[in-house]
């Protein structure tokens, strides 16, 4: 109990919290009322019942608990804290979309020393007011975050963040690993914070990176953390391309020989909890998070069971949208019932344990925080109970106390907050966070940001340059179409001897083509090119090619110099871009394509013979075209166009002027 000092003279300690019921969360879970806790210097030098505190120390403050709970620091094991400043720009969205339509696209643009500083000094803020007095942090310029964090006078593991692309900070994982090495070094030792390294995720890391951040970790005797199966995508994916599970992927290349944090852990299988468990995993649950973006529920209940060890996360602002650590706590006892259907996993004793002691051991850091006992750092929150909903208080087992905490506690109850001995929080008042100025900066930079998104919103084209990958540049082409009445003369035309065939290749195209309101935003096309090899085996090729909106010009037979086109590889799904581009509305073409490589007269045209099945049509249809760069060159091409549709057999009277999927919108 209490590393009491006997005698007659009582010894000198800084601060005494008397006569509150204090929730030690030690391994007995022993709860003491009235009861005491004195910190002295850094550290709690004793835990016990108000008489014999009162008779053992006399402190130079001595604060009143009467009808408070006095408890440890929760602990945040997950989070994203320069992201409270994008708390709110963009929900309600999946996850590939929110992260590669959104957040990554506002993080080039935007994350920089200054916002990684304001950002975790506004979310320091937020949560030592809600009683958090220990997170675990990844994100970028995260020696802004550690430098934020001492101002707030905050504990935390401060990961900075490596993956394969570039990021705000880094334009290479090599650029990332070399500032870990030297952000390590030189926090090494620090009171509060513990630099770490922190692997985005296996799907963003490579192997290369997964060794190096390993190697620092256990060099400098500190956790990596990292994202694990967040989606059920993403494990899948990992297995399809691995015949792996993420985290026997991670054991057989020996991450896990390090102190590795996991945050997440929403889709692992048995096989995958109990390696956790041999190699003394921690694992970050984010409830809120993971309902929020429908990622889906971690099984939290089995991960007790077996003795992992699970502490409880908010994740970033971005996806939660607060950093209230009590109603995680409240989601990780209920969540589990509602999924396994038994009342009785995750009771409220457990789930404080998850957001105390569980949180520490999950972060390797419970040698030193996550309960009220003698020697550990004094970091202690006191809560008053004399709400109306706190009312009344029952003791009939024991455990009552939890459920007052777990199912009723708000984050505003929290009155007193130490962290390290040093009061951070007096009677409801921050004492490190000028917390007036950074609110009036965050509005500034949110004003900032949202003009960027008000711009961007409106421009299909500048939507596709912000997910990436625009690799083509504009381009422009001459073109006709015509319907072909004889498929025979069109082959034979095809042997002219003015008519020279370099490629010919078969193709299924599944078009689907995106509509918006704003005729002036052209039109989106997203195409599968489903190449059929000789051997008759289909290659698939995808991409996305905007079309702007206006013919420049027409020639003579309805060719047309055609429109400006941006091209992208599609590397993501249809549903992704439907998500992200929200189309008015969307058609489909499928046709089947034979597609030839001419020379003719020493200029090279694509000739299409085009069957289209989606909507349905009795006529083939020919299309010819050619790149141009000039008015003077599409002339000339315009003509030579002419006269290859007039070999190919197209009368002028079957030449048509429209796209395929205007040609066919009726249908
Ligand atoms: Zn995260």
């Amino acid at each position: 109990m209490a590393e009491r000092e006997m005698g007659n003279a009582s010894t000198q300690a800084d601060v005494i919290l008397r006569g509150g019921t204090v929730l030690t969360m030690d391994s007995s879970r022993q709860v003491i009322s009235p009861g005491s806790v004195v910190i002295r210097d850094k550290c709690i030098a004793a835990v016990g019942p108000v008489g014999e505190i009162d008779a053992a120390y006399t402190a130079s403050t001595v604060v009143d608990c009467t009808d408070h709970l006095i408890m440890p620091g929760l602990v945040n094991a997950h989070t994203h804290m320069p992201m409270s400043l994008l708390r709110g720009l963009a929900d309600d969205l999946r996850l590939d979309v929110w992260l590669y339509g959104y957040i990554l696209p506002v993080e080039r643009e935007f994350v920089s020393p200054e916002f990684c500083f304001l950002g975790s000094l506004l979310s320091c803020a937020e949560m030592l007011r809600g009683g958090v007095t220990c997170f675990a942090d990844m994100y970028y310029h995260e020696e802004e975050v550690a430098w934020a964090a001492v101002q707030a006078g905050m504990r935390g593991i401060c990961g900075e963040t490596v993956m394969k692309l570039p990021t705000p900070d880094a334009p290479s994982y090599e650029d990332s690993l070399a500032y870990c090495a030297d952000f390590l070094e030189h926090w090494r030792g620090h009171e509060l914070i513990v630099a770490a390294p922190a692997p985005h995720s296996l799907y963003m890391c490579n192997a290369d990176i997964f060794k190096e951040t390993t190697a620092l970790a256990r060099h400098y005797d500190v956790p990596q953390l990292v994202h694990v199966s967040e989606t059920a995508d993403e494990a899948e994916n990992w297995v399809a391309s691995t015949s792996m599970s993420p985290t026997r992927w991670l054991e057989e290349r020996g991450v896990l020989e390090s102190k590795v944090v996991a945050a997440h852990c929403v889709h692992v299988n048995d096989e995958e909890m109990h390696l956790m468990a041999r190699h003394n995993v921690g694992v970050a649950h984010n409830p809120t998070s993971n309902l929020k973006l429908a990622s889906g529920i971690a099984p939290v209940a089995e991960m007790l069971k077996i003795g992992l060890n699970v502490g409880v996360g908010t994740d970033g602002c971005a996806s939660n949208n607060d950093l209230d650590l009590f109603e995680e706590m409240r989601l990780a006892a209920l969540l589990p019932k509602g999924v396994t259907r038994n009342p009785l996993v995750v009771p409220a004793v457990e789930a404080a344990a998850i957001a105390t002691i569980y949180g520490a051991r999950a972060l390797h850091l419970d040698q030193l925080i996550g309960s009220l006992e003698a020697g550990k750092r004094a970091d202690v929150i006191v809560l008053r109970t004399d709400r109306l909903y706190s009312r009344p208080h029952f003791d009939t087992t024991g455990l009552n106390i939890y459920s007052r905490l777990v199912y009723t506690a708000k984050s505003c109850d929290v009155r007193d907050v130490f962290v390290n001995g040093r009061a951070v929080v007096r009677d409801r008042v921050l004492l490190t966070v000028d917390e007036r100025k950074i609110m009036e900066q965050a509005d500034q930079l949110a004003e900032r940001i949202n003009r960027f998104f008000v711009a961007r919103e409106k421009s299909v084209l500048e939507k596709l340059v912000a997910i990436g990958g625009l690799q083509q540049q504009e381009t422009f082409e001459v073109q006709a179409k015509g319907i072909v009445h004889d498929e025979v003369a069109f082959e034979r035309a095809l042997h002219h001897p003015e008519v020279r065939v370099t490629q010919h290749t078969s193709r299924d195209q599944y078009d689907t083509y995106f509509i918006f309101d704003d005729p002036t935003q052209g039109r989106l096309r997203y195409r599968e090119d489903a190449v059929i090899k000789p051997d008759g085996s289909v290659e698939p090729v995808y991409n996305l090619t905007l079309t702007g909106p206006a013919k420049e010009a027409e020639y003579e037979s309805s060719v047309v110099l055609s429109r400006s086109r941006f091209t992208a590889p599609a590397d993501r799904s249809l549903r992704f871009y439907r998500e992200y581009f929200q189309p008015k509305a969307e058609r489909e073409i499928v046709k089947h394509r034979e597609r030839y490589h001419i020379r003719y007269k020493g200029v090279n045209f694509a000739v299409n013979l085009d069957r289209i099945q989606q909507p349905a049509q009795t006529q083939l249809y020919v299309e010819v075209k050619s790149r141009t760069w000039s008015k003077q060159d599409a002339l000339r091409k315009a003509s030579l166009i002419s006269e290859l549709l007039n070999i190919l057999g197209a009368q002028p009277e079957d030449l048509l002027q429209h796209e395929y999927v205007d040609l066919f919108a009726g249908n």
